[in-house]
């Protein structure tokens, strides 16, 4: 049974000051007024039919009703009733706490009043839009289904899906699920990949005409080949799949693209999965009807190992078109061939007409990690445009001849170890970037990081990947960030100019994505916590709101009856809030203190989220009976290269997960192991590592309290 919770009430000042006084609190309520005899009944139009139409309707602002709003994921709203000249005045008009929520960065969705939404561990939940009141959750139980391989870190999900009747959701574990949008009643589930394989999905299933379509990532997590699914949405079964790299040649190529790709790769890749795996950007393009992939890079990262003889390698880093009815390969266009740094190409893919000399053109954009902003015809693929939006030491430029990056030599460290810009974590990465066509600006936050690349001391020869022990990379990277540098920017590009029309210095490196309106508006949640507005002409900062806790997921707005509602999800998180760890302990965000909420403004709002509890760092414990042995916790340091994606690095929590340095657990061999090998908090979103040693798990132990006696 979903559970209900009780209307989250919405309390002015005054009431506020009445808090205890629990009887007023009801009429202190303004969203819920007390009905009377002969009201009008709420909902006075007829029910929107999410449909091709519906989602490919530029015009229509009351509804949000795909991940990008619309089909061409522009996350720009036609509504203006807030705007530059009063979005001063927003306030909060209610809010719904999530105690048991962590990391929270999905974008909602809204469709005749009703938002939905899904939060850790996959649950989706229903509430009125007016007040926050829960109508539904469903919760798909990923603890049970995940197996007992390591998806570590993803207990949080990017968006979920509607299509007339029906939400959809893709899970942690590989499902991809059917509910009631009524009820959130299940209606069905299939399993996009075995239980026991080293993918897992943290993105938004899309869907149009009738389909839907989900991918998976999973490049680090074991010798992955991956591909894009499209199932019938009313029945759940398998309309199509597109691999994006070719498997072993004997085994006959799926299709004609498959044998294509082939010829851009050497020795035997197929046994080490190829990678390519497709996990966040799908843009379906009503207009010229196409569907746009973007993909992962390779597995393992090492071209040397992937791909021996070189190669481009073949959809790996690309923005590969397909049909939508047969998931026929149309056209590609690869970013970064023959990729060797994880400089995959996931990122949105934005459309929009642009009058570029002028001439109207069908135009696609996408910012990749690899820093360069693509501007792409999408009749055909040609390239238009691509200038950097971040230092990029591993290209000079983009040839717009050969639309091919051209490389500084020792980029690829084959020389020896190098240090470049961008990294891993991309000069862009998930966080949403949105486009007005207004101003003609693309907004979304970049990220100015160095990393230091070697395969000194790999075996390239006799290298093999395994699954699930996050070492699928065949290259060692260590970050090297330039103290010089501001780390993070909001960005403002003019996509026809092919230059940054403003930017903004960022707190932290990773920032939360962004939504822009008729209001002349950008609206951005901050890694500090701040929920920002922007003029979108000009950057200049117009409000700001103190969320008390780091913004990880991007804005949406919807309007009911003639109101307008910003609404967005608090819950520091996500793939990469590792990375910021240390802003997360300069406010003070320890782990389980600050509750995660879906917050909602408006211009008539007159609520004040409860005070943020005072910052509170995790003090390591001290543990005098544990001696550690220097050379166990050296072994440790390695071992824990799995575990600090969510417990940070050095052990040192970044708010997402307990500090270990502070956990008894570690004291004990038993309750460490019931936990680690056991899996006893898998429903916390904590893996299981039922391979592990006994050694590798005194390793971890011994490297944990040295972490700790070091502080
Ligand atoms: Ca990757």
């Amino acid at each position: 049974m979903p559970r209900i919770k009780q209307p989250v009430t919405a309390t002015s000042s005054f009431c506020g000051l009445a808090a205890t006084l629990i009887l007023l609190a009801t009429a202190c309520s303004k969203t819920d007024p007390p009905a009377e005899a002969g009201e009008a009944p709420e909902q006075q139009t007829a029910a929107t039919l999410v449909n091709d139409a519906a989602m490919g309707d530029e015009t229509a602002g009351e509804n949000w009703l795909a991940f990008g709003r619309t089909y061409s994921e522009q996350r720009y709203s036609p509504l203006d009733q807030i705007n530059t000249s009063n979005v001063s005045g927003l306030r909060v008009d209610w809010f719904l706490d999530l105690p048991k929520d962590k990391g929270l960065v999905s974008t909602p969705l809204v469709v005749d009043g009703i938002l939905y939404f899904v939060g850790s561990m996959n649950k989706v939940r229903a509430v009125d839009a007016r007040t926050g009141e829960m109508l539904w959750e469903h919760d798909p139980e990923v603890h049970k289904h995940t197996g007992t391989g390591l998806r570590v870190g993803w207990e949080h999900n990017r968006g979920i899906g509607i299509w007339q009747d029906k939400v959809y959701q893709a899970t942690w574990d590989g499902r991809l699920i059917a509910l009631d949008r009524a009820t959130g009643k299940q209606l069905w589930s299939v399993r996009t990949f075995p239980a026991d394989s080293p993918l897992y999905i943290t993105g938004a299933p899309k869907i149009f005409k009738g389909k839907v379509l989900i991918g998976n990532g999973g490049t680090e997590a074991g010798p992955a080949r991956g591909y894009v699914t499209a199932y019938d949405a009313e029945t759940g079964a398998q309309a199509w799949r597109f691999y994006i790299v070719p498997g072993n040649p004997a085994d006959g190529f799926e299709n004609e693209a498959m044998k294509m790709a082939a010829e851009t790769w050497t020795g035997e890749w197929w046994t080490m999965g190829g990678g390519g795996n497709a996990w966040h950007g799908f843009t379906y393009d009503v207009e010229l009807d196409q569907l746009y992939i973007g993909t992962g890079n390779g597995a393992p990262w090492n071209r040397k190992i992937r791909s021996p003889g070189g190669g481009d390698n073949l959809f790996l880093c690309s923005v590969v078109a397909l049909d939508p009815d047969t998931g026929e390969y149309l056209w590609h266009y690869q970013t970064t061939p023959g990729e060797t740094w994880d400089f995959n190409s996931n990122m949105d893919i934005v459309l929009a007409d642009l009058d570029i000399q002028g001439k109207e053109v069908k135009a696609l954009m996408h910012a990749p990690k690899n820093g360069f902003f693509y501007v792409i015809d999408r009749t055909d693929g040609r390239l238009i445009s691509a200038e950097p939006f971040s230092k990029t030491t591993w290209a000079t430029h983009i040839d717009l001849e050969t639309g091919r990056p051209v490389e500084v030599p020792g980029s690829r460290y084959e020389s020896g170890s190098v240090r470049l810009s961008p990294t891993p974590y991309g000069a862009h990465s998930w966080s949403a970037m949105s486009y007005n066509p207004n101003t003609g600006l693309a907004y979304y936050p970049a990220m100015h990081l160095s990393v230091i690349y070697s395969d000194e001391g790999v075996d390239l020869e006799s290298w093999q990947p395994s699954s699930f022990e996050g070492d699928t990379l065949g290259v060692s990277w260590v970050m090297d960030d330039d103290p010089k540098d501001q780390l993070s920017t909001l960005q403002a590009y003019d996509p026809v100019a092919g230059k940054i029309a403003w930017e903004l210095p960022q707190p932290g490196r990773v920032n939360g994505g962004t939504m822009t309106t008729a209001g002349n508006l950008v609206f951005q949640g901050r890694a500090d916590g701040q929920f920002m507005a922007y003029d979108a002409s000009t950057g200049k900062q117009l409000w700001s709101y103190d969320m008390g806790l780091g913004i990880s997921a991007p804005p949406v707005t919807y309007a009911i009856d003639g109101k307008q509602y910003v609404t967005l999800l608090v819950g520091w998180g996500g793939g990469v809030a590792g990375l910021g760890g240390d802003i997360a302990r300069d406010h003070g965000w320890a782990y389980g203190r600050h509750t995660r909420r879906l917050v909602t403004f408006s211009l008539d709002g007159n609520v004040e989220l409860p005070p943020a509890p005072a910052a509170a760092a995790a003090e390591p414990i001290a543990m005098p009976e544990f001696n550690v042995d220097p050379a166990l916790a050296d072994q440790g340091g390695t071992e824990f290269g799995r575990c600090l994606v969510c417990h940070g690095p050095g052990a040192i929590g970044a708010g997402m997960a307990p500090d270990l340095r502070a956990s008894e657990v570690v004291g004990s061999s038993e309750a460490f192991d019931a936990i680690v090998r056991g899996g006893s908090l898998k429903q916390n979103g904590m893996p299981q590592f039922a391979h592990l040693t006994d050694e590798q798990l005194l390793a971890l132990r011994h490297y944990i309290r040295q972490q700790a006696e070091a502080d």
